[in-house]
């Protein structure tokens, strides 16, 4: 892979091993649509380890075996390439980025976002806004970016938009991040700007240590995609912005009410389609709106109905993704039997207490907060949630081996 920047534009080429289908870090198969993209707004004149990681976030799933960047990267970030990808990265021969002294929050609105910000109240906000890309049709014109992005702006914080259309460079599944991390490439050519030593992201305990969403149902101690040790991890920190998950402690449930208790809680919207608020009709909406209802122990509320495409998933037998906030909705959610959720329910019989853990911050994740920003987030999680047993921890710890028993039954 050849990488080439001018300004906030990227180029890539494809070096003969490389592929135009490939897997992001979490599996997920992904294909290339395009091989440029662009960054609005950032400086031509940032630390090149800072355009080095940016690239890697986007052209990482069709790498192979080397990637030659436009300038000397540090050691430190060719070492991080190839100790996470076995990637020979160069040339090399920058000094390295020192971490700067602040923590800004990678802000999309969603309620995890918003806690994520709540938990850091004076931290800068950096939104990443998606646009049209100039060669590549846009067949999701339903996906309002500009209402998040003016979202973004009203919560009165400091908030920087970088608009990119790098989403585009995937014909398939659909335009999205090649990366996860893609999201923070805006903020990476910033952080210089922004004098970044940290990049809070909304990633909960769900994709931090129960192997999130459609990924893997186990115990992740050793997260490739968020763990500080994983390979990200130290790919961000080679460049001086440490990752950090400010809410990577606590459940969907507890981010959800933190959200909406937060001074932030009118700018709230995960949903990404509909203009003065949630679609209600999409399945994020539904699997949101179970969770809203077990905070506010309310019944469910949706339009949806089981002959809905939408809601196939939740007529078969688990495992689901994100299983653990079904159980806790299910064993809230007064009148959930029924409710298209009757299924899983009689597969699951969750209980309060089988479920009560999730109420609570698992203290490993705030130990791994680097030192600067560590004591906010203790004493944010103590006064507001408060911390797990051991007991409750062990739950954390031997998640997946009940989920899969529970499969194999
Ligand atoms: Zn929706």
């Amino acid at each position: 892979m050849r990488v080439i920047w001018k300004e906030g534009e990227l180029l890539f080429r494809l070096d003969p091993e490389d592929e135009i289908t490939g897997k992001a870090s979490d599996g997920h198969p992904v294909k290339l649509a395009t091989n440029t993209c662009h960054l609005s707004g950032v400086p031509g004149d940032a630390h090149p380890d800072l355009f080095a990681v940016a690239a890697w976030t986007v052209v990482a799933p069709w790498t192979r075996r080397r990637i030659t960047f436009d300038r000397a990267v540090s050691d430190q970030v060719a070492a991080a390439l190839h100790d996470g990808w076995g990637i020979e990265a160069g040339p090399v021969g920058a000094e390295p980025r020192p971490a700067g002294p602040v923590l800004a929050i990678s802000y999309s609105g969603g309620a995890d976002s918003v806690a994520a910000a709540t938990v850091y109240p004076q931290a800068p906000l950096v939104h990443f806004q998606r646009v049209a890309h100039p060669r590549v049709p846009n067949r999701w014109p339903h996906y309002r970016s500009d209402v998040l992005a003016r979202l973004a702006r009203q919560t009165g914080r400091d908030v920087t938009v970088v608009q990119s259309d790098l989403e585009y460079t995937l014909a398939e599944p659909r335009p999205g991040y090649p990366e996860h991390q893609a999201v923070a490439a805006g903020a990476l050519l910033m952080a210089d700007r922004l004098g970044l030593g940290g990049l809070g992201f909304g990633y909960e305990m769900g994709s931090r240590w129960l192997g999130g969403g459609r990924y893997l149902l186990r115990y992740t101690p050793d997260n490739f995609l968020w763990a500080p040790h994983g390979a990200w991890g130290r790919l961000f920190a080679a460049a001086g912005v440490h990752i950090v998950l400010p809410v990577g402690g606590v459940s969907e449930a507890v981010t959800m009410r933190l959200a909406m208790s937060s001074e932030l809680k009118d700018q709230v919207r995960w949903c990404l389609r509909g203009t003065d608020g949630p679609c209600r009709t999409c399945g994020k909406c539904l699997y949101k709106e179970l969770i809203v209802a077990a905070v506010e122990r309310r019944p469910l509320d949706t339009p949806i109905t089981a002959d809905r495409p939408v809601a196939r998933k939740w007529l078969k037998p688990p495992p689901y993704g994100g299983q653990e906030m079904i159980e806790y909705g299910l064993a809230r959610v007064p009148g959930i039997e029924n409710t298209l959720f009757a299924t899983a329910l009689s597969h699951l019989r969750p209980t309060e207490e089988s479920t009560s853990w999730l109420d609570r911050c698992y203290p490993p994740a705030i130990d791994e907060i680097p030192e600067r920003w560590r004591q906010q987030a203790a004493t944010f999680m103590a006064e507001h949630v408060g911390h797990m047993t051991e007991a409750e921890a062990r739950r954390v710890e031997t998640w997946g081996s009940a989920v899969r028993r529970g499969a194999d039954a």
